[in-house]
């Protein structure tokens, strides 16, 4: 992928949609294949906001049953399955099991019944030509079984546990740069650190946006016949810029995930109820508490998710000690058996969600169930809609959405979509399991280790060859990361030590990865983009504080 600024500002593109998250990068995907010419631009890197402080699960939407929405249940699956058939290498099943307690609705009977009605809603869901993408039904075991599983879980009332499959993403950063390689191929002109700041706007009449370059400072203008808004939580910012009045309806929730050094459990994804009363006021079936989930993750576990209402600018966002400290709390409550300590989180993931409301009994945010399609030109703004996506699993669904909804406001027939078939930037793999032993097998001459191989297959997937290209020793790890390096800089738009350590390998996805790992890229990400030793040091300094380790200052 290349930063081509003349490209995006030297024509008038069919679209230029705003904000390189996984809403805008499904949605320039989508467009691409259509037949569309798109511009896409992000301020900070892509994928760097909310979408990467996803809790990484790709779900199928089980819990929609409470509010007995089953439209949204089979978008869910829909995507989970889809996702699994066009990015095979970073989608993967993951079995989860419930605890459940009495005989009421947490009871075993009531989520027996909740697995049977949601392997008939799924019906479909295996239709996938590769066996390890397969997700079997749910079951319910005894409590004694539940007890080997997860010896630590509260026994009081215990009588027994649920086991269903839902899907993990392995890197949502890969998949959300993946969607853009696959788009660029496609045509898309697209850049990261570029800041849209404003509209061209004529009367009424959107017909580009004004931004500024980040790493120069030079300000450019870019031109579309429609400008799509995929913000996240920035999408007022951005309708606020136009000269109109007028805003999303939805508020804002600060969501937090933890990562822990040390793995909560170890084989499955565990649901466990808070112990404080929550009563959302959609749920046909209400159980008086939430979900913490507790996942697998690089060894450790990744657990989320706590909300709060949050009320203040969007680029004000930040997690507070306090905030980490009452989650612990709150965890600790829920599942005694954890004994967490602030020690023992290695990251904290930190983003904001679209709230509709707030609960006047226990003053949490209500979050946004449904994605939202605003064309403003029903309030008279012409050439600007706005997407309010609620879900990582289902964007591409609502790119599928938003580009129908586009042809079919222009009057104009629509190609058929075929996103949910097209496999994207490294998903050539029919078998996953073969793929990978194939790729073990072929590069141990070679000198690669199985952990080494593993690691490319998982996060570059059918690509993982192309940055192999760039090894010169193939023994040494330290000349993997190197070749990593090489190729984010010159495929995939790498600027920044952060984009590298968080966003296009897996060196930051369990937190802090040492100081000589950062030292490390820093000094060859400097050799390599010339900067000079303050640069470097602002590097280094950005990304220990990203990860909060007290500075330590490194030679160049
Ligand atoms: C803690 C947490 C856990 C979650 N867990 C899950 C989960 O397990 N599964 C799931 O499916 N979903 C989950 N979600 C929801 C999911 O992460 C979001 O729905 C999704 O990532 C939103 O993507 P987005 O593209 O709309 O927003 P973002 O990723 O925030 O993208 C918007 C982009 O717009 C850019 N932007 C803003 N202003 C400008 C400007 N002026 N110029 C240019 N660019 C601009 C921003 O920099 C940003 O990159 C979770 C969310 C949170 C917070």
């Amino acid at each position: 992928m290349e930063r081509n600024l003349t490209k995006l500002t030297n024509k008038v593109h069919d679209l230029v949609v705003v904000g390189g998250g996984i809403y805008g990068a499904t949605l320039a995907w989508e467009a691409s294949l259509r037949g569309l010419s798109v511009a896409l631009l992000e301020k900070g890197d892509f994928g760097a906001a909310t979408s990467a402080n996803s809790l990484k699960t790709i779900h199928g939407g089980l819990r929609y049953l409470q509010n007995a929405d089953f439209k949204r249940m089979r978008e869910s699956i829909h995507e989970r399955t889809t996702l699994m058939k066009i990015a095979p290498h970073l989608i993967h099943p993951l079995p989860v099991l419930v605890p459940t307690y009495g005989h009421g609705l947490k009871g075993k009977e009531v989520l027996s019944v909740a697995l049977a009605i949601n392997d008939l809603v799924s019906f479909d869901r295996n239709r996938l030509p590769d066996s390890q993408k397969h997700i079997p039904n749910g079951r319910v075991i005894s409590k004694q079984e539940c007890l080997e599983l997860l010896p630590d879980i509260p026994t009081k009332g215990l009588t027994g546990g649920a086991i269903f499959y839902d899907a993990q993403v392995y890197n949502s950063e890969r998949l959300n740069i993946s969607f853009l390689r696959s788009a660029y191929q496609k045509g898309v002109s697209l850049a990261n650190y570029l800041e849209v700041n404003g509209f061209i706007q004529n009367d009424n009449r959107i017909s580009g946006v004004t931004a500024t370059d980040r790493l120069t400072g030079n300000k450019l203008d870019i031109r579309g016949q429609t400008v799509i808004n995929t913000c996240g939580a920035w999408v007022n910012k951005i309708i606020g810029m136009a000269n109109h009045q007028e805003r999303s309806p939805f508020g804002l929730a600060k969501a937090m995930n933890l990562v822990t050094t040390r793995p909560l459990f170890e084989k499955y994804a565990v649901g466990i109820s808070s112990k404080n009363s929550s009563v959302d006021p959609d749920v046909v079936i209400n159980k008086g508490s939430r979900f913490f989930f507790i996942a697998p993750w690089r060894g450790g576990s990744i657990i989320g998710t706590e909300y709060a209402v949050y009320s203040q600018d969007p680029d004000d966002f930040q997690i507070t000690e306090d905030d980490i400290n009452q989650f612990i709390t709150a965890i600790n409550q829920a599942y005694p058996g954890a004994k967490l300590n602030r020690e023992e989180i290695s990251f904290v993931h930190g983003g904001m969600l679209p709230t509709t409301n707030v609960n006047p009994k226990t003053g949490e945010p209500v979050l946004a169930k449904h994605y939202q399609i605003f064309d403003h030109s029903q309030t008279g703004l012409l050439g600007l809609i706005s997407v309010v996506g609620v879900k990582y699993t289902t964007a591409r669904d609502v790119a599928e959405k938003v580009v129908n909804y586009l042809f079919k406001s222009l009057g104009k027939k629509s190609p058929k979509s075929v996103s949910s078939v097209t496999t994207i930037y490294g998903g050539e793999i029919e078998n996953f399991n073969a793929f990978l032993q194939n790729a073990i097998l072929e590069n141990k001459s070679k000198g690669l280790t199985e952990s080494t191989i593993r690691r490319l297959v998982y996060n570059y997937g059918s690509a993982y060859p192309e940055v192999i290209n760039y090894l010169d020793n193939p023994e040494s790890e330290l000349a993997v990361i190197k070749a990593e390096i090489f190729y984010a800089i010159h495929q995939e738009m790498a600027h920044k030590l952060s984009d590298v350590i968080l966003r296009r390998t897996e060196l930051g996805s369990a937190g802090y990865p040492g100081d000589e790992i950062i030292q490390f890229c820093a000094e060859v990400m400097s050799k390599e983009l010339d900067w000079n030793s303050e640069k470097l040091q602002q590097e280094v300094q950005e990304i220990k504080n990203i990860f909060g380790v007290t500075p330590v200052k490194i030679s160049v």
